[in-house]
């Protein structure tokens, strides 16, 4: 690598963060790796590999590629794909062993008649929309659809689950509503003598903040990855960012007053000023709309970004520290020294929410695995 632009993943950290949520969780319910999106961008296919020899026996993704990827990365351990598959794709999943998020009954008929083609059988989770609104059925549609689902010989409905809309929010009613919903429709399945291997319901904030609600099985995804779900979120586990994004200066340039920084010139020196060069634009996933919000550190100090964040370059006024110089390495988000750059910081200058955060950073910055 010849730009020093990276992500630097610390997979220790990863596992510090699992072995956290553990502790915190018990041993009763399982702790299902949520890997989906690349692992929240910090590259699926190592973390998976270091919760694997950490004992994770079950994963979760988005989308019934992020599940091929896991079966050809040769990982033999049930994935579920949370979201909504297309009917058209039950074919690769049953070939494939991948477990669907079965809140249709068209993706249960083609799910079926796939595994019948196949002949297997194929493992499926029912999803319950007990108020996020997004996939699953309504709670009162849930008997007619099991009556049809039992019926159909090769689905093995192994689990059910259900998505909080609000764990992350300041009042937890309608998530505790949520949850009563899901133990009514678990409770009149039981009356019909329909039972579950595995129950789940919990992401990150709820693991944290309704044990009450971990059953067989919980989900986290931005815990382990080190971040806060949101700043309402207690946090009682110690958990660490396992990544950082780093790079190094390019260039360090004295320029003259009233001096033009880059496109549209939006920025203008105002009197002799030094301004790093460092080799990291929005092609990068340093979003353009961090021009002029933006601070990144360099021995130990922060400095503000200056100008137009360009596609693969962007300047830092580094006039207040004259020892600046070419290769002196540069934390765009991150620790050096005593000072940090913490997603939450990066995601306050976007407007945004840190699960945006590692992830924004494209295929272009190599993930280091340290
Ligand atoms: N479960 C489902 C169904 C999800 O969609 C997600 C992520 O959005 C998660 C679990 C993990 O969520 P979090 O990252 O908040 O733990």
């Amino acid at each position: 690598m010849l730009r020093p632009t990276r992500m630097e993943v610390s997979l220790r950290a990863v596992r510090h963060n699992l072995d956290q949520i553990r502790s915190y969780v018990g041993g009763r319910a399982q702790v299902m790796g949520v890997v989906k999106a690349n692992a929240y961008g910090l590259g699926a296919r190592r973390v998976v590999e270091a919760l694997r020899a950490q004992g994770v026996v079950r994963f979760a993704v988005a989308t019934p590629d992020e599940a091929v990827q896991l079966r050809e990365w040769g990982v033999g351990e049930p994935v579920l794909v949370l979201g909504q598959c297309l009917p058209s794709a039950a074919g690769e999943m049953v070939a494939m062993d991948v477990t669907c998020a079965v809140g249709s009954l068209e993706l249960a008929r083609a799910l079926s008649a796939e595994a019948e083609r196949q002949g297997r059988q194929v493992k499926v989770h029912i999803k319950v929309d007990t108020g996020m609104g997004r996939i699953g059925f309504l709670p009162g549609e849930l008997e007619a659809a099991m009556d049809q689902i039992l019926s159909m010989r090769h689905l093995d409905v192994e689990g059910i689950f259900t998505h909080f809309a609000t764990a992350d929010e300041a009042r937890l009613d309608h998530a505790e509503e949520q949850l009563r919903r899901f133990g009514d429709a678990l409770d009149r399945m039981r009356c019909r003598g329909v039972r579950f291997r595995l129950r789940h319901a919990c992401n990150s904030a709820a693991t944290i903040r309704m044990p009450h609600g971990h059953l067989d099985a919980v989900r986290p995804g931005i815990i382990l990855y080190g971040m806060r779900p949101s700043p309402l979120c207690p946090m009682p586990l110690n958990l660490e960012v396992p990544f950082e994004v780093n790079t190094a200066v390019a260039a360090v340039r004295e320029l003259p007053p009233m001096w033009g920084i880059s496109y549209g010139m939006r920025y203008v020196t105002r009197g002799n000023e030094r301004i790093a060069v460092l080799p990291i634009g929005y092609r990068d996933g340093y979003a353009r709309a961090l021009s002029g919000k933006a601070q990144v550190l360099i021995r130990g100090r922060r400095f503000p970004v200056v100008g137009t964040i360009c596609m693969d370059q962007c300047m830092v006024d580094v006039t207040d520290c004259p020892s600046v110089q070419v290769g002196d390495p540069v934390v765009l988000l991150g620790r050096q020294g005593d000072q940090a750059i913490t997603p939450e910081e990066f995601a306050s200058w976007l407007n945004t929410i840190v699960y945006e955060v590692p992830g924004m950073f494209s295929e272009r910055v190599p993930r280091v695995y340290v």
